[in-house]
C-alpha cells in the first residue's frame, strides 16, 4: 500500500490534481482471479474501457492479461501494448462500416451486439456466402445485474446483445454468410457484489454456447465488483471460481475438447489500485450551514459520483487522524452534481491539504473530460519505491489540436 508520505512526496513531485496507481494491488487482483477461477484453458481479457493508460495495459500484458476492446482506438491501443491481434476480443456496438472493416481486416473477431451487426460482419466476409469468416456472439442472457441501473446490460429491456430467444435468427444470418461462431460472450453488467447474480445468466449463454459446433471459447464478461465502502463485502471470488470452473468442466465434457474460457474484468483487476489526490483550495460554509470543502479537481476527473451516485472514499492525507467533521467535499466545475462526497465524517480539513479520493482505477481517469476548460490530470504508476509518470498533465495548448 502506499503510504501517505508517500503520496505527499508523488503530490510535491508531479502536482495534483494527480491519479497514482499501485501496480503490487493490479498483481493482487490479477492472481487473486486467475487463482480462484482454476479451469483452463482460460484467458483474463481485461476491459479496456476500466483504465486506458498504455502503461497499466502494459502491466497487465506482463502479468499475462489479454484484452478486450470496445472500439477500434481500445483495439490499437492493445497491439501498442503487446497483444497479438487473435487475443483480443472484441465487443462494442453500433459501429460504423468503417470501424468494422478497421477491426476485420485486422482480424478482430467480434462479439457481434445485435442481429444487423452480425449481418453486417456476414457482409464483410462473404456477400455471397461462399468463403467463411469467424464471429462471436454477444448474447442478452434475461437478466443482469449491477450496482446501478444505468450499468445493467443485460435483459428483457436491455440495449445490449442479442437476445437469447434469438438463436433461429443467428443461425439464419450465419447460414446465409457463411459465418463460423467461435465464440459466445455476455456482460450482464458492472460492479457486481453478490456473485449469484452472474450465475442464471450464465446457465443460458453456456445453454446457447452448445448450440454452435464450431465454438472455440466462452466469455463470460466481467462485472466483478469491488468494495467501495467501509461496510461493503468483497466478492466471494472463490465461490465464482469454483462454480464458473464446474460449468466449464461440463461444457467441455459435452463438446468432447476443451473450451477455452475468457473472463473480461476491468474494476477487479485496477479498481482498487488507483487513487486521486487532490488538494483544496477553499473551505466556506453555505447559508444551510453545510461545511464545504472545495478542490482542485472535479468530475472532469472523476464522473462516477455525479453520474451514478457512486461511493468513493475521501481521506484527509494532510490530516488523517484529526477530529472528524461532516462535510462536502465539492470539484471545481459548474454544476451543482460536482459533488465527490455528501455529508461525510472526514477528519478536519484546511485549505492546502492533501486529499485522497481511493479506489481510482477503474472508469475513473478513462471517462475523463476537458470539459469547462479543465485540464486533464497527469497520471503516475508506483511499483514498489519507485514512481513513473505515466500520463503527463494537460497544457493549454493541448486544446488547440
Ligand atoms: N466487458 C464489457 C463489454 C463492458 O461493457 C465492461 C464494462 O462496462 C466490462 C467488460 C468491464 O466491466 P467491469 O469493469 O465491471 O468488470
Amino acid at each position: 500500500m502506499i503510504s501517505n508520505a508517500q503520496f505527499k512526496r508523488l503530490a510535491k513531485k508531479y502536482g495534483t490534481p494527480l491519479y497514482v496507481y499501485d501496480a503490487s494491488i493490479v498483481e493482487r487482483q490479477f492472481n487473486a482471479l486467475k487463482t480462484a477461477v482454476s479451469y483452463e484453458p482460460k484467458q483474463i481479457h481485461f476491459a479496456i474501457k476500466a483504465n486506458s493508460n498504455l502503461h497499466i495495459l502494459k502491466l497487465l500484458k506482463k502479468l499475462g492479461a489479454n484484452f478486450d476492446a470496445g472500439s477500434p482506438t481500445e483495439f490499437y491501443l492493445a497491439k501498442k501494448a503487446g497483444a497479438k491481434n487473435a487475443d483480443i476480443s472484441v465487443t462494442g456496438r453500433n459501429f460504423s462500416t468503417e470501424e468494422l472493416r478497421y477491426l476485420l481486416k485486422n482480424n478482430a473477431v467480434i462479439n457481434a451486439d445485435s442481429l444487423s451487426q452480425l449481418e453486417a460482419i456476414g457482409k464483410f466476409f462473404s456477400p455471397t456466402g461462399s468463403t467463411s469468416g469467424k464471429v462471436a456472439l454477444r448474447i442478452n442472457p434475461a437478466s443482469g445485474a449491477g450496482h446501478h441501473k444505468k450499468v445493467i446490460t443485460a435483459g428483457y429491456d436491455s440495449t445490449f446483445g442479442i437476445y437469447y430467444r434469438d438463436t433461429g435468427k443467428i443461425k439464419k444470418i450465419t447460414k446465409k454468410y457463411n459465418l463460423k461462431v467461435v465464440g459466445v460472450h455476455q456482460h450482464i453488467g458492472s460492479g457486481i457484489l453478490d456473485v449469484d447474480s452472474f450465475f442464471a445468466p450464465t446457465e443460458i449463454t453456456l445453454k446457447i454456447a452448445r448450440e454452435f459446433e464450431d465454438l472455440r471459447y466462452v466469455n463470460i464478461g466481467g462485472g466483478l465488483g469491488i468494495p467501495y465502502k467501509p461496510h461493503d463485502k468483497p466478492v466471494d471470488i472463490k465461490k465464482y471460481g469454483a462454480w464458473t470452473s464446474k460449468k466449464m468442466r461440463e461444457l467441455s465434457f459435452s463438446f468432447g475438447r476443451d473450451i477455452i474460457l475468457l473472463l473480461e474484468p476491468g474494476r477487479y483487476l485496477t479498481g482498487q489500485a488507483g487513487n486521486l489526490l487532490m488538494e483544496v483550495t477553499s473551505v466556506k460554509k453555505t447559508p444551510a450551514g453545510e461545511l464545504i470543502a472545495g478542490t482542485n479537481s472535479g468530475m472532469t476527473h472523476l464522473i462516477r459520483p455525479a453520474m451514478y451516485g457512486a461511493y468513493h472514499e475521501v481521506e484527509n492525507i494532510s490530516n488523517p487522524s484529526g477530529k472528524k467533521q461532516k462535510v462536502t467535499v465539492v470539484g471545481n466545475i459548474c454544476e451543482s452534481s460536482d459533488v465527490f462526497a455528501k455529508d461525510r465524517q472526514i477528519p478536519f480539513i484546511s485549505e492546502g491539504d492533501l486529499l485522497a479520493v481511493r479506489d481510482a482505477g477503474a472508469h475513473s481517469f478513462a471517462m475523463s473530460s476537458r470539459y469547462n476548460g479543465r485540464l486533464l490530470p497527469a497520471e503516475v504508476l508506483v511499483q514498489g519505491k519507485k514512481d513513473k509518470l505515466i500520463r503527463r498533465r494537460d497544457k493549454f495548448e493541448d486544446f488547440l489540436v
